[in-house]
């Protein structure tokens, strides 16, 4: 391979290029969704040893043991969860912040909760490089949701539960939608849509993904 040919030398256009590429060929269709992770730069949430994989379609550690998710399957959650510019998302998960930017392009206001303050306390400096100022982060147990700012229309849980968690489904607003990998933590697990009908919640199997676990309480950094 000469230098020409190295993947290091790609222009950022071209590296923008083959990431929105990627994401349409695994599914990613939805135009909204594509503009919103055209502008989000998922460089600046991976940083280190792995900051040169930023832009390939693939997971990536971050700190205190946890990653950011693959970008396909951050664009097919998007995707599935449907936000709407005038709805209030909760997202259960913050991890590295670049689902939450992604989300809060397209919404009007994101919540965002993680277990570990460390990942809390550096995903609200990038999002302040970013100027993105419709991003509430908090460190708390997402497995009881936020009641205080409850109820949602939106919920996009980003660690994998057994079920839905009760908190979480009592907390979508009717016509509400929540998306939820559920399962065991250490196997396949289902991505699952939940709707919130005016008499109970509709349920639709979407894919077969593979996230962290879903903890309850506070992580120790
Ligand atoms: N959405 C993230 C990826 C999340 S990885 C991104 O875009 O980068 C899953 C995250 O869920 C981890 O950061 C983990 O700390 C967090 N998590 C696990 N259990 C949790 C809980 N009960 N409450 C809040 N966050 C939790």
């Amino acid at each position: 391979m000469t230098s020409e040919d190295s993947p290091d030398e790609e222009t950022p256009a071209e590296r923008k290029m083959r990431f929105l590429f990627q994401l349409r060929s695994r599914g990613v269709t939805d135009p909204r969704v594509l503009a919103a992770m055209e502008r989000i730069d998922r460089g600046v949430f991976v940083r280190g040893q792995f900051a040169d994989r930023a832009y390939d379609d693939t997971p990536l550690p971050i700190p205190c043991g946890q990653t950011i998710s693959q970008p396909s399957v951050v664009g097919l959650m998007t995707q599935a969860l449907a936000v709407g510019a005038r709805d209030t998302v909760l997202e259960i998960g913050t991890g590295s912040g670049y689902q939450a930017a992604v989300l809060a392009g397209l919404s009007r206001r994101v919540y965002t909760v993680d277990r570990h303050r460390r990942l809390v306390q550096e995903a609200e400096v990038i999002f302040r490089q970013l100027n993105i100022s419709n991003i509430t982060a908090q460190v708390a147990d997402g497995s009881r949701g936020l009641p205080d700012q409850a109820p949602f229309d939106r919920i996009l849980v980003t660690a994998a539960a057994e079920d839905p968690p009760g908190p979480l489904l009592a907390q979508l607003k009717i016509g509400g939608i929540m998306v939820v990998p559920v399962g065991q933590s250490d196997a396949v697990q289902t991505l699952i849509r939940v709707t919130r009908t005016e008499g109970g919640f509709d349920y639709d199997e979407l894919r077969q993904v593979r996230f962290v676990p879903l903890v309850e309480g506070l992580g120790q950094t």
